[in-house]
């Protein structure tokens, strides 16, 4: 194989495995936004631009830094069929049936979900607008990797059953190619009783699609045969791709599931930004648009902040264990 391809390879194998691809985070980001309500949609709108590019700032650093990678993804099947019933919803819980180590050699996205909800809480508790929209950038990127079929399984990229690339295929090729003919009209951002809970519901309904995704392709890919690739043309590179008309069929026998996983990522990241800023007291986000808070400002509120959590804390710690972080 000569170098030049070599590297293509390479670079189209880290851009396949890196999540929703980045044109799809970036879209569900900066729709999230759009199901605010009021009090909260002129900030988030002001800072759409960086809510948007930083959709994908997880899977920026995930070679970089070593606990990045099992944030986005739960492989629920190496545990057994019935997981999703069987597995603690809750960290603690987790840890003390599995242990620390194999959860996060196997994903901790539902867990890591839960711990950014809570630092967007704190975030909006601090009232600094910088926390506040970095952490709302990243757990939109966590929300929408949990709502990926392929992030929910051990064969993530179809390497155990010959049919390599379809991660890439699924959340990166039919974006591009047909999400913008998707009905992004999903409602209202609603308070969620339990952030935990709400996570599972959509890790359950993207580990769901895993068996038809797979089975449908490796089925379409007998009847397509050498018709299953094409190459095109992206700047001065010719890459190989899947072609047109494959990608055309797939799509249609997946009857609309990447626009529901899509139109759910969106909706449940309205719901966690609304439900942090909800449990925060509400506070008035129209005030921090040109706001940049001194670094004594915060220590200060930081020190409030921690009494109020000891205060709180201690009787909800009775009754859960939902408050513990992750990793
Ligand atoms: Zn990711």
């Amino acid at each position: 194989m000569k170098r030049p391809f070599c590297l293509i390879l390479l670079l189209c194998s880290w851009i396949i495995l890196s999540g929703w691809g980045f044109f799809a985070h970036q879209r569900i980001n900066r729709l999230a936004v759009f199901t605010l309500p009021p009090p909260m949609v002129r900030f988030y709108k002001k800072h759409i631009t960086f809510l948007t590019e930083a959709a994908v700032n997880p899977d920026r650093r995930r070679y970089a830094v070593p606990d990045e990678a099992a944030r986005n993804y739960i492989d629920l099947d190496h545990y057994g069929d019935s997981t999703l019933f069987k597995m603690p919803k809750f960290w603690n819980k987790a840890v003390a049936e599995f242990s620390e180590d194999t959860l996060k050699s196997y994903g901790i996205v539902p867990w890591h979900v839960n711990t950014m909800y809570y630092r967007l809480r704190d975030a909006f508790l601090l009232r600094d607008p910088v926390r506040i929209l970095k952490i709302s950038a990243e757990i939109g990127h966590y929300i929408a990797d949990a709502n990926v079929p392929l992030h929910t399984t051990e064969n993530y990229n179809g390497q155990l059953t010959g049919q390599e690339g379809i991660h890439g295929f699924w959340e990166s090729r039919l974006p591009e190619l047909f999400s913008d003919q998707y009905d992004y009209f999903v409602g209202k951002a609603a308070h969620l009783e339990d952030p935990q809970l709400a996570i599972w519901d959509g890790v359950a309904a993207a580990h769901q699609c895993v068996k038809t995704v797979l089975a449908e392709e490796k089925q379409l890919a007998e009847k397509f045969k050498e018709k299953k690739y094409s190459f095109e043309t992206k700047g001065r590179q010719t890459i190989k791709v899947y072609s047109q008309e494959y990608s055309k069929a797939f799509h249609k026998i997946l009857d609309g599931m990447v626009e529901r996983r899509m139109r759910d990522a969106i909706k449940m990241i309205g719901d966690f930004w609304y439900t942090a800023w909800v449990d925060a007291g509400q506070p008035d986000l129209n005030l921090l648009i040109d706001y940049k808070p001194g670094e004594e400002e915060l220590l200060q509120r930081q020190k409030e902040i921690d009494e109020w959590k000891a205060k709180n804390f201690r009787v909800r710690g009775h009754q859960d264990d939902s408050f513990e972080e992750a990793p």
